[in-house]
């Protein structure tokens, strides 16, 4: 992997590519020869394919069927500090190296050869007639400030026909040109000046500031609303005056708007977009430009730390708890960790800012590997919201009701001055199960080991595993008889039935992610609630990620007990955390906030915990408890996913691998299972886990290695290896 270095036309050189072959193949360079990283195509038997050129090839293959490589593609090459991540990250993950080289490479188009496209941006005309289509698409345009979109794109986003868009054109209302594919991005400017920051946020930001231009972690703590992000962008700007790269991860599309619009409005512009949002014209440009330095910052989810950067010198990890840093799909892996690998490589700093860290960050400050700083009170108020539990127990409650009568008397009073009540309950759709009242019988998916899911807003069943919907049936599948099928326990629409019931007067928005078919309606949802345009918000686990409402000063939780249930390693820490986001979204600039926990176990220690706003004391015995079972981050932990059609031989093939765990015991690890998953089949695939628990400092990847080296897995048979599980389902 020498960088400054050359493979002449004829020379072995090994390229990877993203198909399935296991391990880099050799071919000989083409003429002119071609650098260590380049991306080629070569023939791979009939087909030619994309790939890097990893190295010097390794001789083995015989060099008379050594096949060249076809040609070298217009983009800047791999730098060796990305294959060196790729290489650690598929090491650390056991993620195929063709696996990881996708995720550094899933951006459609971005090997066509280079011209110019027709794009359509706004035009000075306006259509003579306006209708409803006509207006979505001037609103995309509008919404994009300038940008312009190929033809299918803009009609796709708007929701219309490309005839629509060419009847726009036709009319002057909307302009067609020819343009150079991928312009740099609009320069941001650093110079700029901030917010003036007070006491406990400058120095905060100049501590960042200082670390930059070698690698170090800090964990940014402070609860929302105290100036986290005011701080962090000021150590975006001293890395953008440095002439480095920025990369911000936020864990919710939902959120990147508003985030823009801050960038834009402290450099001037806006940076670079990426998640699956945002366009394919997008995704092609911002890599291209990544890697030719015509981008200065990125924002997106966390596949945007797979990006070629030129310099990257920071990486933010905005709410580094956030659940869904977690891939748990094809490559599995943490964006929060890998940020902290990647940064080490490139010398870049990490900043890992939350109100409610992980565990595991937190005894990483605690250790010292992490630098620690604490935001100490709101911006402009000192006060947190008052919490208090109310205890389920006292209360008098009718049936088929879950909003108890202390909490019905707090949303009147919340009401009566004007202000916004939210309720929050961590359940989608109408209600979690559908039962028959004659046999019992409970509608189940019929590819999935779970129970549908009423959603009356759809007015289907829908399976949270796997998404199938089917009809509400009006008799039970199970016994016949009609009429009996009973919905049982609220979700989020059944809880808005109970408000309109409540507060007859009252304005309601449901937050739900399945409400909202675009990231974009969600922001425009969010936008009208917080300018008022709703009295009572219901919402699930979406309004606890740093969505503003200033005029919200009460938060109600349904059920506080919810998260606890269950064997989860992390519902305490879970728990915790949600709760604290949902109770911070309360009270804001002058108003106090109060949140009120419905719970049938006020004794609980994470509810006393969660009350009592002692946060380093729930941590340090959170801590105190998983150092001594010796789970993570105290100890290491590695799933072992088995999947096929048939369930016989998935525990056969558990039970030989239980047998022959002599590499895991040999580094004194421990292998439970094989059991069936909590969630024991997930579209029409059976699934058993098995589950090693081994020291912090024990080898192992490499003993599982040796323990899957040789095991012949039949065809149907799927593994998945999850190295630092989140999720145990
Ligand atoms: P966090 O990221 O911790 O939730 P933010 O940085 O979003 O906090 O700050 C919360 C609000 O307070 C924002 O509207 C922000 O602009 C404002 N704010 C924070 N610090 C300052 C400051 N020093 N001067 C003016 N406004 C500030
Ligand atoms: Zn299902």
């Amino acid at each position: 992997m020498a960088e400054p270095g050359f493979y002449p036309e004829g020379a072995r050189v090994s390229v990877l590519t993203t198909e399935p072959v296991g391990k880099p193949l050799d071919y000989l360079a083409p003429e002119g020869g071609c650098f260590p990283g380049a991306f080629v195509e070569v023939p791979l038997g009939p087909r030619r394919v994309v790939g890097v050129v990893w190295g010097p090839g390794d001789g083995r293959f015989a060099a008379e069927k050594l096949r060249a490589v076809v040609r070298v593609l217009d983009v800047p090459p791999m730098r060796a500090e990305l294959q060196q991540f790729l290489i650690r990250m598929a090491d650390y993950t056991m993620t195929s190296r063709p696996g990881v080289l996708r995720l550094a490479t899933r951006t459609p188009g971005l090997f066509e050869p280079p011209g110019a496209r027709k794009i359509y941006r706004l035009g000075a005309g306006t259509p003579a007639r306006m209708t409803d289509a006509r207006e979505k698409v001037l609103g995309v345009l509008g919404d994009h400030g300038g940008a312009g979109f190929y033809l299918t794109e803009l009609a796709q986003l708007a929701g219309v026909t490309p005839q629509v868009v060419k009847g726009l054109v036709a009319q002057g209302a909307v302009v067609e040109t020819e343009a150079p594919r991928d312009l740099p991005y609009p320069r941001l400017d650093p110079q700029l000046p901030g917010k003036a920051l007070s006491g406990d946020q400058a120095a905060a930001a100049a501590a960042l500031r200082a670390g930059l231009g070698q690698f170090g972690v800090t964990l940014l703590k402070g609860v929302t609303g105290s100036g986290k992000t005011e701080v962090y962008l000021e150590a975006v700007a001293e890395c953008l005056a440095k002439g480095q790269q920025a990369l911000v991860l936020l864990p919710e599309i939902a959120l990147t708007s508003e985030f823009l619009a801050r960038v834009e409005a402290r450099f001037g512009a806006r940076p670079g977009e990426w998640h699956s949002g945002a366009t394919q014209a997008e995704r092609r440009r911002l890599w291209r430009m990544v890697a030719e330095g015509g981008a200065q910052m990125v924002v997106g989810a966390r596949s945007a730390l797979f990006l070629p950067y030129r310099d990257l010198g920071l990486i933010v990890v905005d709410e580094e708890h956030d659940s869904s840093y977690k891939q748990e799909e094809g490559a599995l892996y943490n964006a929060r960790d890998m940020a902290v690998l990647r940064a080490s490589l490139a010398g870049a700093q990490v900043v890992l800012a939350s109100a409610t860290p992980s565990l595991e960050s937190w005894a990483n400050a605690e250790a010292g590997k992490y630098r620690r700083l604490d935001l100490q009170s709101r911006f402009g108020t000192a006060d947190l919201p008052e919490m208090r539990a109310i205890d389920m127990r006292e209360e008098r409650i009718e049936s088929v009701h879950w909003i108890s009568p202390s909490l019905v008397g707090a949303v009147q009073a919340t009401l009566s001055r004007g202000e916004q009540a939210m309720l929050f309950l961590n359940r989608r759709g109408y209600a979690p199960v559908t039962i028959c009242r004659a046999c019992g019988h409970q509608i189940g998916c019929d590819h999935c080991d779970a129970r549908m899911v009423e959603h009356r807003f759809l007015k289907r069943l829908v399976c949270h595993q796997c998404g199938e919907t089917k009809p509400i049936p009006t008799a039970c599948p199970s016994c016949g008889v009609e009429g009996k099928l009973a919905p049982v326990g609220p979700g989020v629409e059944r809880l808005a039935e109970e408000v309109a019931e409540r507060f007859p007067k009252a304005r309601t928005a449901v937050l739900s992610s399945d409400l909202f078919g675009s990231a974009r309606a969600l922001k425009e949802a969010v936008e009208s609630i917080a300018a008022g345009g709703a009295d009572i918000i219901i919402g699930t686990q979406i309004v606890a990620k740093g969505h503003n409402f200033p005029l919200l000063t009460l938060v109600g939780v349904i059920d506080a007990d919810l998260g606890l249930q269950g064997s989860d390693l992390r519902a305490a820490e879970r728990t915790f955390q949600l709760m604290r986001q949902v109770a911070g979204r309360a009270g804001r600039a002058d108003k106090p906030g109060l949140a009120l926990l419905q719970t049938c176990q006020p004794e609980h220690p994470v509810i006393r915990a969660i009350l009592g706003g002692d946060e380093e004391a729930f941590w340090r015995a959170e801590a105190a408890g998983r150092r001594a079972v010796g789970v993570p981050p105290y100890g290491r932990m590695a799933g072992i996913i088995l999947s096929g059609p048939e369930v016989a031989p998935l525990f056969e093939l558990g039970n030989q691998l239980a047998r022959n765990a002599a590499p895991l015991t040999r580094i004194g690890a421990q292998l439970f299972g094989p059991a069936p998953a909590p969630i024991a089949r997930v579209r029409g695939r059976h699934r058993v886990r098995l589950l090693i628990k081994a020291e912090k400092s024990a080898p192992l990847q490499g003993a599982i290695r040796a323990w899957l080296r040789g095991v012949k897995f039949p065809n149907a048979v799927k593994l998945a290896i999850d190295i630092d599980p989140q999720s145990f389902l």
